[in-house]
């Protein structure tokens, strides 16, 4: 790993605004249980980090996509409970009871492959997952596949089923119909099937409301700072700051164009500042003249085109002496908060953060006290 003081960039993940995070979406699920989703190496932040810091602040469900993922988790997390939204796929049966993964089963032939497994062994029955389509048309049961199920109820011979799943299209859209719709297609779901717990929500679920919760909701992307309530202020604790190095400085006057494609055109005097983070660290080339980034708490543009290690931006609104070579500027987080980053970017910010680099040097922090644990 590069050495933080070489690197172009740094990334500083706030273990403690993480656990305030999980504590703050527990607190408004009351008695429904608060699990997480750390799928895609915790939205790109670093599950080996991550989850632990989740356990430490009272997670005991992790929810992956994959069973590599669960895999790596199980070494992170001996005692956690872990899901894998994939379900079971043909011969991944054996590695899922190795690493004691239940897996939400995703359809007809993935209950049948894992209840086949569990009455093959003969042992204790194996925990399973239900997950039920209600609109997302993705992953889980269809509806007619429900109706088999529920007439049928034999084809879960052999397992427990610990969890009825769906997934919510448009948690995210406060009012949208869809909403109450899928959670009262969930309930009816629910009823027809073996009693087990229940979940629906994802961040944006859990504040739609005390009806979404269930027994168990299953947060992501709120955890790691961003706004579950888009249109609304944030009620999350910022997690991530990304910052990059300024390499050079340089007065430029008309007639002079900026970076590949000249697609900017410098028309009147002034000065710029080229940043040492492009597109192969995940910050998006469609901030090419579109983005922005925060000098000493002054907000200055992203001109011309992002490239693959660096960025042009215009500090003319800056006195001369406020900026140097080897400084540091704010790319995401602080004044460029990670939503707002997203939209300009023409994203969300899940892309953004499951596309962080590789190449930034790693800060994990407790903010409350404010020490660096962990410089990668
Ligand atoms: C990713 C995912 C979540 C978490 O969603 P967020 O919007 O990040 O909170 C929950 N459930 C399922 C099935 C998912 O795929």
């Amino acid at each position: 790993m590069v050495p933080t003081e070489h690197a172009g960039g740094v990334l500083t993940v706030d273990l403690n605004a993480l656990a305030a995070n999980y504590r703050l979406l527990a607190g408004r699920l009351g008695a429904a249980e608060c699990a997480a989703a750390v799928k895609a190496d915790a939205y790109g932040l670093g599950v080996a980090r991550v989850a632990p810091a989740l356990a430490r602040a009272g997670c005991r469900l992790f929810f992956v996509a994959t069973l590599d993922e669960a895999v790596a988790l199980r070494a992170i997390l001996p005692e956690a409970g872990i899901v894998v939204l994939a379900g079971v796929m043909a011969g991944e049966a054996d590695t899922l009871v190795r690493h004691r993964v239940v897996p939400a089963l995703n359809d007809l032939g993935q209950i049948a492959r894992w209840a086949d497994h569990a009455r093959a062994r003969g042992q204790a029955p194996l925990d399973a997952v239900i997950h039920v389509d209600t609109g997302m048309c993705r992953l889980g049961l269809p509806p007619a596949e429900v109706d088999i199920l529920a007439a049928e109820p034999e084809r879960l011979r052999g397992l427990r089923l610990v969890l009825a799943m769906s997934h919510l299209a448009r948690a995210d859209e406060a009012d949208n119909p869809m909403n109450p719709a899928q959670r009262d297609a969930f309930a009816a779901a629910i009823r027809r099937l073996p009693a087990a717990r229940a979940s629906l929500a994802n961040s944006s679920g859990i504040f739609l409301g005390p009806g979404y919760h269930f027994d168990l909701a299953r947060p992501g992307v709120a955890l790691h700072g961003v706004n579950p309530t888009p249109g609304s202020p944030n009620p999350m604790v910022e997690v991530v700051h990304l910052k990059g190095k300024i390499l050079q400085l340089r007065d430029v006057d008309s007639p002079q164009t900026v970076g590949y494609g000249a697609t900017h055109r410098v028309t009147a005097p002034g000065r710029l500042a080229t940043v040492a983070v492009g597109y192969a660290d995940g910050y998006p080339r469609s901030l090419s003249s579109r983005g922005h980034v925060a000098v000493g708490g002054v907000k200055v543009p992203v001109v011309g085109r992002v490239s693959m290690d660096l960025i042009t931006i215009d500090v003319s609104t800056l006195d001369a002496g406020a900026v140097s070579a080897g400084d540091w500027v704010t790319l995401i987080g602080g004044d460029c908060p990670i939503d707002a980053v997203a939209e300009d970017a023409g994203t969300i910010a899940y892309e953004l953060l499951t596309r962080l680099g590789r190449r930034y040097a790693r800060r994990y922090v407790e903010s409350d006290a404010s020490t660096v644990i962990d410089g990668r």
